[in-house]
């Protein structure tokens, strides 16, 4: 089951659909305990028809929900690739450092909370992701402007969106597939 304890992290490495929490390996699915004596790892073999769970690698889409120092909060909505419903109510986390290629001062000048980002899956600890956005295609998919709440558009250069309603402008890290 989700959740059960299968291992111990002195003992195995967790593999597919398996996670370390604090020296416990845990399951991430409902299936069945599988170990690797030769490498060591321990995966789950999700049962069939219960695949619906992101994988390193997959692509999101979600909302910033919240901003707290270093950290951007992500509710994860969807796949991009697939219409699958998701088994859990996912949360990322995307770091300062993985926003952008170089270096990102404060995390407000990339995401405000109600935007909706695309970002890739870096890292799966059961229904907590770690998230990066440095793709040109990831980053802010479509913002609202933070003083009157209209859609902004993108701005000149490729850093910037424009409110054309009470004509702020916003820092944001802007996807190219960017929706206005
Ligand atoms: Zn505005």
């Amino acid at each position: 089951m989700p959740g059960d304890v299968i291992g111990v992290s002195e003992q195995f490495l967790p593999d597919k659909l398996a996670y370390d929490d604090g020296g416990y390996i845990k399951a991430s699915v409902l299936g069945t305990v599988s170990i690797n004596d030769l490498t060591k790892t321990i995966s789950i073999i999700p049962k069939a028809g219960n695949p619906n769970v992101l994988e390193v690698g997959e692509k999101i889409y979600g909302q910033i929900t919240d901003i707290r120092g270093q950290r951007a909060m992500v509710n994860i909505q969807s796949a991009k690739n697939t219409s699958r419903g998701l088994v859990f109510s996912y949360m990322g986390v995307i770091h300062v450092s993985q926003v952008k290629k170089g270096y990102l001062e404060k995390l407000t000048d990339a995401f405000r909370i109600g935007d909706i980002i695309q970002a890739k899956v870096t890292k799966v600890a059961g229904n907590n992701l770690d998230l990066n956005t440095e793709d040109n295609s990831d980053g802010v998919l479509k913002a609202m402007c933070t003083r009157c709440r209209a859609y902004m558009i993108p701005g000149k250069n490729k850093t910037e969106l424009y409110c054309e309603v009470c004509g702020k402008r916003e820092k944001r890290k802007i996807s190219d597939d960017y929706i206005y």
